[in-house]
């Protein structure tokens, strides 16, 4: 049986870099393609010179050329932070729609798997709790967030369009927060700008009172999600995420007791739209991927801050 290949696009991201990894693991050749917006080649330089893996500088908005045969398309470009999408709102737009289209396009021209890398940002600010797959979303289209949240809503009512009129194969994976080793220090997230804080003793920056929740996931277990989901034959989109609930106060004080810091805590404004609550229902995931996340925050958390001592000290 010859190798199977991947295009992975956003491949140089957070998310994508981790896959890049995972799929060469397998067994896979890895074309990774990524315009290096928010991504960057230091994410993959370790993979450089290793012959299954080929990187492209590509705006995937654009038409995409991949030379010679592809089994499976990992379709994680976008910006994903939402201090990212705030400062790049038409291409978030743009790459959800033109480049999830472009890359639809690729996998019906290859004959290729589509894996859709699409967010709990669908469920917007939910009015069920915990957010089930067959809950549509409170998403306001013309907010902040709306760049984002409306863009992925259009890129998988896409996959599932080409799913249906031309019978390609897809799969749409719904991520919830996600953190590890790659985030950028400055993306504006809670969990990397908490840690920057925290290890430089500066104040950590909650945002209104502390009280909306999120439930964080190690990257590990959004990785192993994501390539039981691109193996399965389920068509329909799928929660990947860790259910375990806290407040965003809570968690500054989390990061402030595991970094040992000094730091204290600062209120700052709420962002307008920003979700009150989310936690991911994941019986589905479980049901069908016999996936559930492996790493508790402790222990997660314990992974990522040797990630970003390092990072905080090269900075
Ligand atoms: N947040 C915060 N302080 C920060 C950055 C984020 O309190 O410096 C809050 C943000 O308002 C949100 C939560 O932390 O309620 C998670 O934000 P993040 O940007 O990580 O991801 P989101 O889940 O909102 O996309």
């Amino acid at each position: 049986m010859s190798t199977k290949r991947v295009l992975i696009t956003g491949g140089a991201g957070f998310l994508g870099s981790h896959l890049c990894d995972r799929y060469l693991d397998e067994g896979y050749k890895v074309i990774c393609m990524d315009n290096l917006l928010t991504g960057s080649a230091e994410n993959i330089s370790h993979l450089m010179g290793n012959e299954d893996f080929e990187f492209i500088k590509h705006d995937v908005t654009n038409f995409i050329h991949v030379q010679g045969e592809l089994d499976l398309i990992l379709h994680f470009a976008s910006p994903a932070s939402p201090v990212d999408y705030l400062e790049m709102p038409i291409q978030t737009l743009k790459v959800g729609s033109l480049g999830t289209h472009k890359a639809l396009g690729l996998a019906k021209e290859k004959d290729a798997r589509f894996l859709l890398a699409s967010t709990s940002e669908v469920y917007g600010d939910p009015l069920t709790h915990p957010q089930k797959e067959n809950y549509w979303g409170n998403v306001n289209p013309i907010g902040h967030r709306g760049v984002y949240d409306e863009a992925k809503r259009f890129a998988e009512a896409m996959a599932m369009a080409y799913h249906r009129y031309h019978g390609i194969e897809t799969r749409i994976v719904r991520i919830f927060n996600t953190y590890g080793a790659r985030m950028r220090l400055h993306d504006g997230r809670a969990l990397p700008t908490f840690m920057r804080q925290a290890l430089n003793d500066k104040p950590l920056t909650v945002y209104g009172d502390g009280s909306q929740t999120r439930s964080f996931m190690y990257v590990d277990d959004l990785v192993e999600g994501v390539w039981r989901l691109s193996q399965s034959d389920y068509v329909e989109p799928v929660n990947i995420g860790n259910p375990e609930e806290i407040t965003i106060l809570e968690f500054a004080k989390e990061i402030i007791e595991i970094t040992g810091s000094d730091s204290d805590i600062i209120f700052e404004e709420l962002p307008k739209d920003d979700p009150q609550i989310r936690q991911p229902d994941i019986n589905k995931a479980k049901e069908i991927l016999d996936w559930e996340p492996t790493y508790d925050r402790t222990e997660g958390l314990s992974l990522a801050l040797e990630y970003f001592r390092k990072k905080v000290l090269d900075s």
